[in-house]
């Protein structure tokens, strides 16, 4: 039997990837303009990591992980999402206060064996990046700053930045009493899972996507109404940064993220009709959880981008590139179109050659084949007059162009330049 990719998984092949690299680069462009430094994380960390971090309770530790035990007898788990080991590498190598590490970001893979379907897979993608050492809501404003500036940049339409504040630990208590009291009435109403979690951990509850259970929480109590006066302060400061720059939000009281460890602000990136997956970017601030893994306490806050969900809706506007096409004909002419494909590489060109060294038509196939926007043909007449022929394959119209580099390069870079070949 053939063996093919794990369901879930999936490749991405060259054109898709294309689209990828372009997303990323711009990401890591935007996230630059904000000074943010990139990091480079293991994809496989100690399962206590993220069951201290995400929470026992969640979705995610409960039912997703991708745990093992290695041949040593540790329990390993490849990382759901990447909040958790960066905070673990800021304590690891204990970077409290370093300015240039106070906004970091990462870009790579994050697994959870959740049920596959449309926009959904059990290894995504993240560009994740996370603000360390601020308690003002101006960073909070920066770090949905960054986000609607990529999103922007990427011409993404008709997002929606969902906002809400989960408050401090004081007033979460007052909200949780509140919030558990109401759910003792709904008992029965609500799924197994629920009926277990609303004791333990009843902000949970607002994760579930059940029906029955969504119901259940029509007029639940809401955390917004519960926020102490600092984070009650701490939350109209950051809506009124937003208005400031001009970025529209929307409140979400509702918006509790799947993950224990926020505290005070979350917000999700909607893009309406895109299916049931259609949060392509969330985050939010999480002041304590640096020193409930061990550290000083540091207040932190970040997002993270999901590379699966935001691709389809970036519009296809990359400009495509196109090669020159060596035809080279004769032992002579592949020697002289070795230094030629040289010299245009260099020059930062996209240089085709057929390996094959077939007849002219068929090399002048390939360079179709391969939207070549020029062909730079060299047999044995051309060597022995001195002059290449520079096709142009749109318009067919022919050119002579020195056929010794050292004198015809110049010539060929500047045609390319004026017709932008090979570059972006
Ligand atoms: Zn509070
Ligand atoms: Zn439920």
């Amino acid at each position: 039997m053939r063996i093919q990719t794990i369901r879930g998984f999936r490749d991405i092949l060259s054109e898709e990837a294309g689209k990828w690299r372009y997303v990323e680069d711009t990401a890591r462009e935007v996230l630059d303009w904000f000074g943010f430094k990139e990091v480079r994380l293991p994809i496989l960390e100690k399962t206590s990591l993220f069951a201290r971090s995400i929470g026992e309770n969640t979705d995610i530790v409960e039912k997703e992980m991708y745990t093992f035990t290695d041949k040593s007898g540790d329990s390993l788990t490849l990382r759901p999402e990447a909040t958790a080991s960066m905070v673990r590498m800021f304590i690891q190598h204990s970077l409290y206060g370093q300015p240039k590490a106070a906004k970091l970001f990462t870009i790579g893979p994050m697994f959870r064996r959740e049920r596959p379907q449309k926009g959904r897979y059990r290894q995504f993608w993240q560009v994740d990046a996370e603000m360390f050492g601020f308690t003002h809501p101006l960073a909070d404003a920066e770090i949905i700053n960054v986000v609607d500036t990529i999103l922007k940049k990427l011409v993404v339409p008709d997002y929606e930045i969902h906002l809400n504040s989960l408050g401090c630990q004081n007033c979460r208590k007052a909200f949780k009493k509140a919030l558990q009291l109401y759910l003792e009435d709904k008992y029965n109403e609500l799924c197994p899972d629920c009926q277990r979690r609303y004791k333990s951990n009843p902000l949970r509850v607002f994760d579930c996507k059940i029906a029955t259970c969504k119901e259940a929480l029509k007029d639940a109590p809401l955390i917004t109404d519960y926020l102490c006066s600092e984070c009650q302060t701490h939350f109209d400061t950051l809506q009124s940064y937003l208005s400031h720059l001009g970025i529209a939000f929307t409140l979400n009281p509702y918006l509790v993220r799947g993950l224990d460890y926020y505290t005070k602000t979350t917000f999700e990136v909607i893009i309406p009709g895109i299916g049931a997956q259609n949060a392509v970017a969330g985050g939010g601030r999480y002041d304590n959880l640096i020193k409930e893994l061990g550290g000083k306490s540091t207040p932190a806050i970040g997002f993270a981008i999901g590379m699966e969900r935001l691709i389809p809706c970036v519009p296809d506007s990359i400009p495509q590139k196109r090669p020159i096409f060596l035809a080279l004909l004769g032992a002579e002419a592949v020697k002289l179109g070795l230094i030629w494909a040289k010299a245009l590489r260099e020059g930062g060109i996209w240089t085709e050659i057929d390996y094959r060294l077939g007849s002219l038509k068929s090399q002048l196939n390939r360079a179709n084949r391969l939207q070549a926007a020029f062909t730079l043909i060299i047999g044995e007449d051309e060597i022995k007059n001195g002059k290449a022929i520079l096709r142009n394959m749109d318009t067919k119209e022919q050119i002579n162009i020195p056929v010794a580099p050292e004198q015809g390069l110049n010539i060929v870079l500047k045609i390319l330049g004026r017709e932008k070949v090979g570059r972006d």
